[in-house]
């Protein structure tokens, strides 16, 4: 089992590192081919404008929304938040739309570029996670079939998940944080080896993938 770190721009180093600490092979995502055989992505943090702009180019979109599609886990971790949302408050054009929920970039304003603090997210275990933020982003609307995996005190949103697909504002790859990654893992081994007994609709094969680009 492989997890795709998609490699274009921002923290990726970060995140392949964290993985392969962890013993899970780890591969670069630069092109649609490194897709082949991976079963799990992660997004990185960085710049979602320039994510938005390589991704087009290097025609990664179909591929990485096909994935989504076939129901291969994917993780974005703030810019990598920005480009899975559906909706990005403002009015850019999403990237892959991918989880229904509104973003809002660079959502800590001037004051509070960057901070960490200590995040319950019940969902990965009882001691909370060391969530370090980086210009990071909130979730300003969150869509019924959407799960709210975590929020700062005054509720703002900071982590969700809708199905395959997880997306948290801050950076556990900076602060050695495994247990999301672990999560990603276990759900990318379920959709590489369904368990016997679960028919294939569980995780339906995509079409064979189109790679021309939509953008
Ligand atoms: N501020 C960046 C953006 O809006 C995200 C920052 C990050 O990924 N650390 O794209």
């Amino acid at each position: 089992m492989k997890i795709g770190v998609l490699a274009l721009h921002g923290a990726f180093i970060e995140h392949i590192g964290l993985l392969e600490s962890m013993g899970i092979e780890a591969v670069r995502v630069r092109l649609p081919e490194d897709l082949d055989g991976v079963s799990g992505l992660i997004i990185p943090g960085g710049e979602s404008t320039t994510m938005r702009k390589l991704t087009a180019r290097w025609g990664m979109r179909r591929p990485i929304l096909d994935l989504a599609a076939k129901g291969a886990p994917i993780l974005g971790t703030c810019a990598g938040m920005i480009v899975v949302a559906r909706e990005i408050a403002g009015g850019e054009e999403p990237v892959f739309p991918l989880i229904d929920v509104t973003v809002r970039r660079n959502a800590f304003g001037r004051q509070l570029d960057s901070f960490e603090t200590e995040l319950p997210i019940p969902a990965i275990g009882d001691r909370p996670v060391h969530a370090i933020f980086i210009r990071a982003p909130i979730i300003e609307r969150v869509g019924p079939d959407v799960e709210v995996l975590a929020a700062l005190p005054d509720g703002r949103v900071v982590a969700v998940r809708q199905r395959n697909v997880i997306a948290i504002s801050f950076h556990p790859e900076l602060a050695g944080e495994t247990r999301i990654h672990r999560l990603i893992a276990t759900m990318a081994t379920e959709y590489a080896e369904p368990r016997e007994g679960i028919v294939s609709s569980e995780h339906p094969r995509a079409l064979p993938a189109d790679r021309g680009e939509a953008m």
